[in-house]
């Protein structure tokens, strides 16, 4: 039997097995729940995006990964979906947002402005350390999880989390 005849909730199961580490990042509109429960791995988002950042992740289920570049919320891979995966009306394209590791050149005193220069909504702030390094911080209510943060910077320091962490999101395996 091929598992698209499994019943849904069987189905879930069989697809949690595949699952080591954090939660990967969907993409947008699609949450992590309705891309297990419907999606039916036709690869139609990731042709769609013209960005290339979605592709073929765990089990063959569609993960975005920043390093290719940022999200710019065409919504192509929504219209290209067949399936009940996306939900352009639930408001948020996602519940996201970048964070800075300590690895992060800036706060080790080594000059790096690079995820502030990329960032489109200005989320990324330098504080001036007193007798220290400047140190970049996101300010999580500007930020949109775009991503465009994470392929610029030269110590592979900034992940894209989910807010609030319930579903430990990361573009990092
Ligand atoms: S919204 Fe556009 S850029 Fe973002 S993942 Fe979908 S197709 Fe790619
Ligand atoms: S994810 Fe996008 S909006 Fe957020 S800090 Fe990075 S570049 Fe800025
Ligand atoms: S681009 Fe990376 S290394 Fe440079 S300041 Fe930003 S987080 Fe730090």
């Amino acid at each position: 039997m091929s598992e698209n005849r499994i019943d849904p909730g069987r189905r879930g199961l069989l697809r949690g097995r595949l699952r080591r580490g954090p939660v990967p990042v969907r993409p947008p509109y699609a949450s992590d729940a309705r891309v297990l429960d419907a999606c039916v791995r036709c690869g139609a988002c990731a042709d769609a995006c013209p960005e290339g950042i979605v592709a073929a992740g765990d089990g063959g289920y569609p993960e975005v990964d920043f390093r290719n570049g940022e999200c710019t919320f065409c919504g192509d891979c929504a219209e290209a979906c067949p399936v009940p995966v996306f939900d352009l009306t639930q408001g948020a394209p996602w519940f996201q947002a970048a964070t800075i590791a300590d690895t992060c050149f800036a706060r080790m005193g080594i000059v790096c402005q690079s995820c502030r220069d990329a960032c489109p909504t200005g989320a990324i702030n330098f504080t001036i350390g007193r007798g220290g390094p400047s140190r970049p911080d996101v300010d999580a209510s500007a930020c949109t999880g775009c991503g465009a943060c994470v392929s610029p910077c030269p110590a592979g320091a900034v992940t894209v989390v989910s807010a609030g962490g319930q579903e430990g999101t990361s573009n990092v395996r």
